[in-house]
């Protein structure tokens, strides 16, 4: 097990003790030891070896055992016990926002909910208006939750899948009869969510193959059809297999990496050139030719190779036919980032450490910006904090005169489009990135106002996740986003490209939009930790499908520049 598997099981360890009513103290033990485990700096195992697990802040004594039952077992007797009896439908009760162990506890008690079926005939039969805790309106807003689970249900995020599919890629390459294996599929297009994952194989001995997979799987792949195998992982996820002989890879990886529109249209243009592109490889009168590469196919069509992210059939082969494909950028473009918070607010990480890991990563610049003062769930900075944060920020900056640290805050947007400080605290700051967190459910008319009212003020730099979405799990605000970028364009607001994976929020598709009214975005982590930093990366990925280069894309200027772009309209 690595870090992230043993601190997912301490995570859930605590989750149970809390659906299980048990000591509080037992409970936060174990999440503040999933949070000790992600943060630390060394080898887990190492440290394991060396008799040391217990004495690492946050792990204690009994922790370092069940750590030890981890790394060596792979699992750990108190979790199998407490999953043992808790009721194995209560856990998935905690997929419905807003519902925690304490309410979801209460469903179990007083209602003997065991499972999301049951919760939702509870909500159809009005039983928790009248119970502790929740209410009418509670009521609504789990029914509309329960709604989109069963919208969101088979689809998941990019940000789940990703590393799934790599690790697996990583792992399988060395298997039996795999010459070549690449990932596939929506997946390495950069789409936000999908459903399954895919995966591409040159072999000559496609059974071989899928035997070594099954046994390293331990579990049975049903055939799809003529080079297609699928099964599901043991995380739920279904994963689709192409096999290919090595001369045909090419036309079956771009096959398997889609989307449908865009491979019927390489098909269509394959006939216009009198060939035959299947996903089995490329004919000429019956003839097989090369297509080992990708490149390979599209060069006999009259195509430069096309980006994978850029493949969604929205012109693009109309644009590479016509040579007019923009230059992507890519994550070595990137020299620094904005939206990261610190510990001042909620985030994980002191100036310093967020500073190192910027620097780490070969950055020369960072954009630091906590919570304002209403987001009091977040521990958002009164005036108080933010002297103290500036005078810490310039003590950085003496210490680190080479590297650029840019001092900003994400405000909220307050309901009537404010900013949530007064105008001489806001022109103290080097930008200001406004973000709604609160009031979700206005009309579209008040709320595209609301935002409007609140691009106006000088002192806003940036939209923050403009439409408020959460992948899988809460949809966006009404808004209406054209006026909303047009009022960007127009007053050189740069718009966020929130780059968690959870949000991934502008959307993809609105940023050639974007781009056409002259917007400058920016690749924002939304950082909360040293690892949220390298979120940036899947900014780029969403950057790429909206066909944006780095001249589009703050993150990628010089430092200098970046301080020029950030005042400018300020300066009129
Ligand atoms: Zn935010
Ligand atoms: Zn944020």
């Amino acid at each position: 097990m690595d870090k992230k598997e043993v601190a997912a099981v301490l995570e859930e360890i605590a989750l149970l003790l809390e659906l299980a009513g048990e000591n509080p103290f037992k409970v936060r033990a174990y999440a503040t030891g999933a949070r000790a485990v992600l943060t630390f700096p060394g080898d887990l195992a190492a440290a394991r070896r060396a008799g040391q697990l217990a004495q690492v802040k946050g792990i204690g004594k009994s922790l370092a055992g069940v750590i030890a039952e981890l790394l060596s077992r792979g699992e750990a007797a108190v979790h199998r016990e407490l999953k043992d009896r808790t009721p194995p439908g209560l856990l998935e009760l905690l997929q419905v926002p807003g519902l925690g162990p304490k309410k979801a506890r209460v469903l179990f008690h007083e209602l003997k909910i065991t499972n999301l079926g049951e919760l939702e005939y509870a909500c159809r039969e009005n039983r928790l208006i009248t119970l502790p805790g929740f209410g009418a309106k509670s009521q609504e807003k789990i029914k509309a939750a329960l709604a989109n689970l069963s919208r969101y249900a088979g689809l998941f995020r990019l940000g789940d899948l990703l590393p799934l599919v790599e690790s697996l890629a990583a792992k399988w390459r060395s298997a039996p009869g795999i010459l070549r294996l690449e990932v596939a599929g929506p997946v390495r297009r950069g789409l936000e969510v999908a459903g399954a994952i895919d995966l591409a194989v040159a072999t000559d001995h496609p059974h071989q193959v899928l035997a070594g997979l099954e046994k390293i799987l331990g579990a049975e792949f049903g055939a799809r059809g003529p080079g297609r195998a699928e099964t599901t992982l043991p995380q739920g996820v279904p994963l689709r297999l192409t096999l290919a002989s090595p001369e045909g890879f090419g036309a079956a990886w771009l096959a398997a990496t889609g989307n449908d529109n865009h491979f019927l249209a390489l098909q269509g243009l394959a006939r216009e050139h009198n060939l035959e592109l299947t996903p089995q490889g490329l004919l000429a009168e019956g003839v097989r030719q090369s297509a080992r590469e990708e490149a390979d196919v599209y060069r006999r069509l009259g195509l430069p190779l096309i980006p994978p992210e850029l493949r969604e059939g929205l012109g693009e082969i109309e644009a590479g036919q016509q040579r007019r494909l923009p230059r992507l950028i890519t994550a070595a473009d990137v020299r620094g980032c904005f939206h990261v918070h610190s510990y001042y607010s909620d985030g994980d990480n002191s100036l310093e450490e967020l500073l190192a890991a910027a620097q780490q990563r070969g950055w020369s610049f960072l954009g630091l910006s906590d919570h304002s003062q209403s987001a009091y769930y977040a521990g958002g900075l009164k005036a108080p904090d933010l002297e103290r944060q500036k005078q810490e920020v310039e003590a950085r900056r003496r210490e680190h005169p080479d590297f650029a640290l840019f001092w900003g805050v994400e405000s909220d947007i307050l309901g009537d489009g404010s900013l949530d400080y007064p105008d001489d605290i806001l022109q103290g700051f080097d930008f200001v990135i406004a973000s709604i967190h609160s009031q979700f459910n206005l009309k579209q008319e008040a709320m595209t106002r609301r935002i409007l009212t609140a691009l106006a003020h000088p002192c806003c730099t940036m939209l923050g996740h403009s439409s408020g979405r959460l992948l899988l799990a809460r949809e966006p605000y009404a808004c209406d986003l054209e006026a909303i970028l047009e009022f960007a364009g127009a007053h050189q607001v740069i718009m966020e490209i929130n780059a968690s994976p959870y949000r991934l929020d502008l959307d993809w598709r609105w940023l050639r939009r974007a781009k056409e009214l002259g917007i400058l975005i920016s690749i924002n982590p939304d950082a909360h930790s040293l690892e949220g930093l390298d979120d940036v990366n899947y900014g780029v990925m969403i950057a790429r499908k909206g066909w944006l280069a780095p001249e589009d894309v703050l993150n990628t200027y010089p430092a200098a520049e970046v301080a020029r772009i950030l005042s400018r309209r300020r300066a009129g």
